[in-house]
Order: C-alpha cells, then structure tokens, then sequence
C-alpha cells in the first residue's frame, strides 16, 4: 500500500489500514521535510508561539508505517503501477492519493519580499517573526484563513487592514445575511475590512487596491484560496474536475483501478445532497480514510456520504457548520445575530440539512445527528434558541 501525501487525510489513512487489520507494507510519502502535522493549530497556537508544532501524535514505527519525507511524487503511470518520485520509482500495489490542496496565489507576487501565504508550517514559521516585528500587516481575502490570521495578528499587537473583493466576508461560502453580522466582528478586533476592494498589485511595502489607494504594508497575507495539488497526476489518466480535484466515486476510488483518493485532493458524489462536494476541511480528512481503507480490506463496499463538518476560531468567536446548504434552502435563525451566540438552520422541506452555530456548541452536536439521521424539524420551534435542537423535531 502506497499512499501519497503525509497530511492529515495520508496518515489517517495508513492507521486506518493498520486498525482495519492490514499487516502488508504501508508506505507515506510526503513532500514536506517535517514529521507529519496538523494544520488547523498553524492559524492559532502555532502562529503565537502558544505550540511549539503541531506535529501528530502518532507512533508510525510501531505501527510498521514507513515514511518517506521530503519526497515529492512526480508523477503516476498505472500501466506499469509505479510512481516516479524525486528518489526515483515507487511500484505500488494498491495506491491512495492524499495530496490535500496548495493556496491560489496572486498574480505577480511570487518572490516580492514581505508577502506570505498560511498553508505549511515553513510560512507559519516565516510568520511569527512578522507577527513579533507588529508590522502594519494587508491580509488579501476575508475568508476562513484570512479571518483568523487577521485574529492572530491583532493579539500580537498588529495593526491589521482586510482588503475583500466582494461585498462582505466569506462571500463564497455564506449568504449575505449571515455574513453580514460578522463584518462588525473585524471592526471589534480593530481591524479594518475594506469591502469591494479589488489589488491591483502588491509591491514591497505596499498594497495597490484597483481604485489607486495604497495601502502600506509591512507584510502581506494572501488568503485567497487553495485548490488540489493535483498538477502531478496529468497526464495519468486519473480523471480530475473543474477545480483540479481528483474525482473520485462515492467509495473513494478514481477512474484508475486500485487508485483511491480522500482529503482535500478529491471530491466525491453526495446521494445526501444531491451533487458533487469537495471539502477543503479537516473533519472531510479524518472520516473519509476509514472509509478507503475498509474498501480496499472489506468484503462489503463502504458509502463515502458524509455529513461535512468544520470549525474556526476568529475574533474570539467559535463559529461551527455542519452539513451542506444552497441558495434556495429556508433559512431559520435561532438568536439575535448581533449576540455574543446565535444559530443559523437550513432546511430542505422540512429537514435540517446545515446549520451554522456560533459560541453554541450544542447546536452544533445536535444538529450534525439530526442532519445525519435526515429529521424533519419544526421551524418554529426551531426559531426559539431556547429550546434546544432536540426539542425541535415535527411529531
Ligand atoms: C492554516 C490552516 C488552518 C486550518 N484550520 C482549519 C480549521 O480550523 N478547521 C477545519 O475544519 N479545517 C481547517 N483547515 C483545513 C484542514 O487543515 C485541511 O482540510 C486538512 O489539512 C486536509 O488534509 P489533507 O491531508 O487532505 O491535505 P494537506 O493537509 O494539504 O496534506 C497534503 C500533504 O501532501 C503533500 N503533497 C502534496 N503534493 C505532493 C506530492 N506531489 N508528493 C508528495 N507529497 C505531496 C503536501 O506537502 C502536504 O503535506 C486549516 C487549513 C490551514 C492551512
């Protein structure tokens, strides 16, 4: 067993194939020089010198896991079921790609001094020294990633501008209404959003916005995205969608025989919600290599269909969503969105399908097993943050 990527979704799944029963070779080859670690800690703990690292706790030489690290596989040809990677070809027997996703990255800024991305321990690294100087710090996207780099920030004392191009935080991922309530968290930490604004390019010292307004800037963090790390696989004949990711079906596998994918890299059919999703979160990392792994060992095929899950930490705030929603879902809000805690539901018909939870973590644990187990609910109990999800079901 060869898998491919050391991150989250690679390492879970070798220790799936080990507690699943596996006793052949399992090998993991990761790019990255550094033992294997979490990400989610790089825009918190890490970034403040709270953790040292946030490598993961997991013994893989008593698990009879090989690692071979700072190795980036090149490229994949299945007819010969070999990898060639920087050390030279890997044949495999049974291959799973965990290559997770790399941050989009702007235009004409690769090599200008002072301009970061947040994806690896290396720029969180290459951050806390730029966090400790309390620089003037332009952070380009106000989404996930800028929003709690931005958090961080602020605590070491930075003066910290978010320049969006949209309309409001989190355009891609939330409707307006709900976004709208976390524009004045930015102005509560001090920091500046600016909205509707467009770069038309960063220079040393400086962000240029489309309008002409330059914003001095002893640093700059661009948090604009990530797409799969994919670019290896053309020419494989491993099928991949519109945004580079691998397509994988609802058992994990690729349209290339013994080749399974999961974590950031891949998307997958959702019968739960009728589409394709691809899931840039860790919860997506942790649960779907149970699932390869029980495929390529089980008897009987496992349905990847998860109920997706993810938290952030931003401006104080611990913002929870699970499920999937689209436009046209009934919104029901639980609570005064100006509050310290409120919920947003989705329903579908009758059946909460997503839900948005801030500070109210027992929305949040309710609400994934009623997503899970499809209830109807009661929208108007379900409007009354005083009782409690559970209370809020149809008879
Ligand atoms: C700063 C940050 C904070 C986050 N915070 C949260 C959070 O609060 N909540 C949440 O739900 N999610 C969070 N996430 C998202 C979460 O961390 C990811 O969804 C998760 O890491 C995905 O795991 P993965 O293994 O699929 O991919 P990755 O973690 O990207 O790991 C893939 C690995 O594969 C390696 N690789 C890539 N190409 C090759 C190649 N050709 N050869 C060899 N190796 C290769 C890469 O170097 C990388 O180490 C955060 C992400 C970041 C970057």
């Amino acid at each position: 067993m060869v898998v491919v990527g050391a991150g989250m979704a690679g390492v879970q799944t070798a220790v799936a194939l080990r507690e699943q029963g596996f006793k052949g070779p399992v090998a993991v080859i990761g790019a990255e020089p550094h033992q294997p670690y979490d990400r989610p800690p790089l825009s918190k703990a890490v970034l403040l010198g709270k953790a040292e690292d946030s490598a993961f706790d997991v013994d893989f030489e008593s698990l009879g896991v090989e690692l071979r690290l700072g190795c980036e596989v090149l490229g994949l040809r299945p007819a010969e079921r070999e990898l060639d990677t920087e050390a030279g070809p890997v044949p495999y027997d049974v291959l799973v790609l965990a290559t997770g996703a790399e941050p989009i990255t702007m235009p004409g800024t690769e090599g200008v001094p002072g301009v970061h991305l947040l994806r690896t321990l290396d720029d969180a690294e290459r951050l806390k020294p730029v966090l400790a100087r309390q620089h003037e710090i332009v952070v380009v996207g106000a989404g996930w990633i800028g929003a709690e780099f931005a958090t961080a920030a602020r605590q070491a004392g930075c003066a910290v501008t978010v320049v969006e191009a949209a309309d409001r935080p989190l355009a891609g991922a939330l409707p307006a209404e709900v976004a709208a309530p976390m524009t004045a968290w930015y102005a509560d930490a001090g920091v500046e959003l600016r909205t509707h604004a467009r770069v038309e390019h960063i220079e040393p010292g400086a962000v240029v916005l489309a309008d002409g307004t330059r914003l001095p800037a002893g640093a700059v963090v661009v948090g604009i995205g990530a797409r799969p790390a994919t670019a290896w696989l053309a020419g494989s004949g491993v099928e991949l969608g519109p945004h580079g990711d691998v397509l994988a079906d609802d058992r994990l596998r690729t349209s290339v025989e013994d080749v399974y994918a999961v974590g950031d890299c891949a998307s997958f059919p959702s019968a739960r919600y009728g589409e394709r999703l691809l899931v840039h979160h860790w919860d997506n990392a942790l649960q779907g290599p149970r699932t390869v792994a029980g495929n390529i060992l089980g008897e009987t095929p496992a349905v990847y269909d998860p109920v997706p899950y993810f938290w952030s930490e931003q401006f104080g705030r611990f913002v929870q969503y699970a499920g999937h929603h689209a436009a046209a879902d009934q919104m029901v809000w639980r609570g005064d969105p100006t509050s310290p805690a409120w919920t947003v539901c989705w329903l579908r018909e009758d059946r909460l399908i997503a839900l948005l939870a801030v500070g109210r973590p027992r929305d949040l644990a309710q609400g994934r097993r009623l997503i899970e187990a499809g209830r109807s609910m009661n929208a108007e109990a379900l409007a009354d943050p005083a009782k409690s999800l559970k209370d809020a079901t149809a008879t």
